[in-house]
């Protein structure tokens, strides 16, 4: 065992770190793919899977409510480093990137003097997808070369190692950005012993079998698979911890001052609602995401404060461009965390990967889930249920529908249910209309369009190549906005009974 834990420490050495100026912090933004708060001892969680995120934590700012606008990887990741929300930069598909008029946080931390470095470890936050931007080193391990090989990943001590080894090539004095993602923590948890022994029995060939997205849906775990599976997650945050702890005491090492943001992008699904993943539902166990802000060799940051008001992704990119005399604008959609509680906001979500097609809007304490292809609505109340174990929809229906306006009238942009969700809504478009049909008495007009069984869909601001690699539709037609072609969409929609005098009773619809 001391061997084993004397060759991870002893893996390759960068060389040391030239001194910063301490009047201009180091920045350090880590995203830990796929890390769900609940399971940080930090956040209370049983096991010990975080010693040095818990030291971290308890020496700065715990933000104890922080919530991810998308279950999934790219999306969610676009918004860290932009700070807006899905429904504003529009890269929700993979074959969508980021406009280049919308500026990103390195970009805005280069105007103000900072060197940056970004170093990835999966293909969604890789170059194919233009994360490269504003940095003046990007590493993504030439993931970007594998196109379609979503399994291609890199091991978080690679990753350490080459960003240290970038940093000591810096000027002294010269103050430092550096992104870090590891994907360690997303499926397939692999870390290396002993960590992979940690916390159950050894990894065996035979667990590969039941280590797949779609599994868990046609053969639910047994009990050991299940415990064998959230164990073998814990053990992989465990190994991130590990490495975290590393890069910390070479930090301290240089005598610099460095301001950590620790995040993810969003959380994973044990089985808890009968699923595993993430990415196709808004629950809890997907988007409930930690956030520690903690000072490193210095103290103009609080210290010991946990925040119990609910932040967003979206407001990291604000923040940390907050920090820096001379930053260039960025178009966030957050705010600016500081000393003082965060406000009182709405927080809205979206997903439509893996077929689904669902909105989640948090506010007020309530949280609704909207899943547009059968128009089911979920409602929790987080101040006495944080877990969201019990829905409130069927008690509270008058509630769901003013969530439900409510995150039509947020939403800036058209939304639009693609012929997909039209197909594989219960075999036919009816149940999907009647969904549209409430989102435009509801207020949002025709901006809430079904689209045709042909149509053709495709985003492109004027002027603009916005492609990403997996782009749908060949030779599309240059043009602005959301358009599709094909013949008109279904007619009249009709309103059940029920809903209709709900929703006159609200005032949301006048006959
Ligand atoms: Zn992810």
């Amino acid at each position: 065992m001391v061997a084993l834990l004397l060759a991870l420490a002893c893996s390759p050495r960068p060389r040391p770190l030239p001194p910063g100026d301490p009047s201009r912090p180091d920045i350090v933004l880590i995203s830990v793919d796929t890390l769900r708060a609940d399971h940080l001892s930090a956040w209370g969680y049983s096991r010990p899977t975080s010693p040095f995120l818990d030291q971290l934590a308890a020496q700065g700012t715990r933000y104890a409510h922080a919530r991810s606008p998308s279950p999934w990887t790219l999306p969610a990741h676009t918004t860290l480093l932009t700070g807006q929300l899905p429904w504003t930069h529009r890269v929700t598909e993979d074959r969508f990137r980021l406009a280049t008029s919308t500026p990103v946080l390195p970009e805005a931390l280069q105007a103000g003097g900072y060197r940056t470095g970004g170093f990835v470890s999966t293909l969604y936050v890789s170059r194919i997808f233009g994360f490269e931007r504003g940095f003046d080193r990007f590493e993504d391990f030439g993931i970007h070369d594998e196109k379609r090989n979503l399994g291609a990943k890199v091991s978080f001590d690679r990753v350490v190692d080459e960003a240290l080894g970038w940093w000591a090539e810096q000027p002294a004095g010269q103050p430092v950005f550096l992104f870090l993602h590891t994907y360690d923590a997303h499926y397939a948890y692999e870390p290396p012993e002993p960590f992979a022994s940690r916390f159950d029995r050894p990894p065996q060939p035979g667990d590969a079998r039941y280590k797949n997205y779609f599994h868990y849906l046609d053969q639910p775990l047994d009990p050991d698979q299940l415990q064998h599976q959230v164990a073998q997650y814990d053990e992989a945050i465990a190994w991130i911890d590990h490495q975290l702890h590393r890069l910390d005491q070479r930090l301290q090492q240089s005598g610099r001052t460095v301001r950590w943001v620790l995040t993810s992008d969003h959380g994973e699904e044990f089985g808890e609602r009968g699923s595993w993943g993430h990415a196709h539902t808004l629950n809890a166990e997907q988007l409930h995401i930690p956030l520690i802000i903690a000072e490193r060799g210095g103290q103009s940051l609080p210290r010991g404060r946990v925040v119990e008001g609910t932040v967003g992704l979206q407001d990291l990119a604000p923040t940390i461009a907050s920090w820096v005399p001379g930053a260039g604008a960025l178009q966030s959609e957050g705010v600016v965390l500081g000393p003082e509680e965060p406000p009182e906001r709405a927080f809205p979500a979206e997903t439509t990967r893996f077929r689904s097609n669902r909105v989640g809007l948090y506010e007020g304490g309530l949280r609704l889930e909207w899943n547009l292809l059968d128009d089911q609505a979920w409602l929790y109340d987080l101040r006495s249920d944080p877990a969201e174990r019990t829905d409130l929809a069927p008690q509270l229906r008058d509630e769901v529908l003013r969530l439900q306006a409510r995150a039509i009238k947020l939403a800036g942009q058209p939304w639009v249910v693609e012929r997909e969700g039209v197909v594989s809504s219960k075999g036919s478009g009816r149940v999907l209309a009647e969904t549209v049909g409430k989102a435009r008495s509801l207020g949002a007009g025709q901006r809430f369009q079904v689209l045709p069984a042909d149509a053709s869909l495709y985003f492109q601001p004027p002027g603009e190549a916005r492609a990403g690699p997996f782009q749908a539709p060949s030779g599309a037609p240059q043009g602005a906005g959301l358009r599709y072609e094909g013949e008109a969409g279904p007619g009249g929609v009709e309103l059940d009974e029920s809903t209709r005098k709900a929703l006159e009773a609200l005032g949301y619809i006048q006959e």
